[in-house]
């Protein structure tokens, strides 16, 4: 392939009418219909991958007291400029101003979740997961795009468990990311990442982190690279790299452990002995933020998305105008059955119409003629202008739901 030729994903998401950006919301995309459809189906994908492994689903608010960052940590980490914070006059006292913080994290927050009431060991792993929406500060002249934004949304997750526990979770959500990875055809590669100078908590913890990861790679016997000294600040961790189709490196999943925030929020479970342990906390995400990873997709699959995310899934192109009640009929047993269709009845010729749609990186093509309206067929063509031949519309559909059920 020549790549040269590749487009960024911002000028594949103004063809295909994905997503804008506008100098009123630096660094925070606005989301089109098509590009809303994308996101919604990894969000239902994610859904399905956590609900199936044990999840359950959370949602904290998007603005919450300073005070919360400045006890997790965040506030003298990553200093109060990277976040954004405003301050709002007390209703009740208004000589007595409040500091909120849009949260550029989950982790805070799920703390208070957890500790909504006493927790029993037998209740751990709690895993809870939020698809949550953070605001980062980052400078006006680096935002980009979908891949460097100041509003993110993110596939998050975190898990309370016992020491004892660490070992199956970390590696439960390993063998997630490899299916997930490779379920898009990605390569990837696994990070060890370190204590990073500037951290929270004493040494003692961060080597029983760091040995308890170790410990997960080896048994697993997953060879992972070295990211010395670039763990979060509150813990170790394991980072997946991946390789999109033209050859670039991305780090999109992270699983990290960290005894520091239980610590600094005091979380307990009280043990089958009936004394109070501390749990431990696991942070992880699969494919980082949403935007990044459909700024990342766009340009990996340069707009010509698998079937189970493609906006359009089929477009339906009738010969002329004779045929656009047949073709309305095809259309309507399509969306029947959940396929994503858009009609072409213009008045153009059928190689604009094919044109047209193939531009739009539509999977498939249905074409309708007097012969298709006779038989009932359907002559089919894909968008890389292979001739699939007429086929009856229940084995189509059948094949496309095959397709989307594999999600390939
Ligand atoms: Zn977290």
């Amino acid at each position: 392939m020549d790549k040269l030729k590749n487009k960024d994903h911002k000028q594949i998401g103004q063809e295909l009418e994905l997503f804008f950006t506008n100098d009123i919301a630096p660094g925070a995309p606005f989301w089109l219909p098509k590009g809303m459809t994308i996101f919604k189906e990894l969000e239902k994908y994610i859904r399905e991958l956590t609900e199936k492994a044990g999840y359950q689903e959370t949602s904290t608010p998007i603005m919450v007291k300073s005070q919360l960052f400045k006890e997790s940590g965040h506030w003298s980490k990553f200093g109060e400029h990277n976040m954004y914070n405003l301050t709002l006059s007390d209703e009740a006292d208004d000589t007595k101003p409040v500091s909120y913080t849009l949260k550029p994290m989950n982790c805070p927050e799920s703390t208070l979740v957890y500790r909504f009431r006493p927790r029993s060991y037998k209740e751990l792993p709690l895993r809870f997961s939020e698809i949550g929406r953070l605001h980062r500060r980052e400078k006006s002249g680096e935002v980009n795009g979908l891949l460097r934004v100041r509003q993110l949304t993110m596939d998050d997750a975190h898990i309370y468990a016992t020491e004892g526990q660490i070992f199956d979770e970390v590696s439960n959500i390993l063998d997630m990311m490899i299916a997930f990875y490779k379920n898009f055809g990605f390569e990837y590669e696994f990070r060890f990442a370190t204590r990073p100078e500037q951290r929270a908590g004493g040494d003692e913890i961060w080597d029983k982190a760091e040995k308890d990861l170790a410990e997960v790679l080896k048994k697993r016997r997953i060879k992972a690279g070295d990211k010395k000294g670039d763990g979060a600040f509150y813990g170790p961790k394991i980072d997946v790299h991946i390789k999109d189709s033209l050859g670039r490196e991305w780090q999109l999943a992270t699983v990290q452990l960290d005894f520091h925030q239980p610590e600094a929020f005091s979380l307990t479970y009280i043990d089958n002995d009936g004394k109070e342990r501390r749990p431990v906390m696991i942070h992880r995400a699969i494919f980082g933020s949403f935007e990044r990873f459909i700024a990342i997709l766009t340009e990996h699959y340069q707009g010509a998305f698998p079937l189970w995310l493609s906006p359009i899934q089929v477009s339906v192109l009738p010969i002329a105008d004779r045929h656009n009640e047949h073709a309305k009929k095809i259309a309507e047993e399509l969306e029947d059955n959940n396929i994503r269709v858009a009609i072409d009845n213009n008045q153009e010729t059928l190689q604009l119409k094919i044109r047209n749609s193939t531009l739009q990186k539509v999977p498939y093509l249905v074409i309708i003629g007097d012969r298709e309206v006779e038989n009932g067929n359907v002559s089919i063509r894909t968008r890389e202008g292979k001739d699939l031949g007429q086929l009856k519309l229940s084995y189509f559909l059948n094949r496309l739901k095959e397709e989307i059920d594999k999600k390939i």
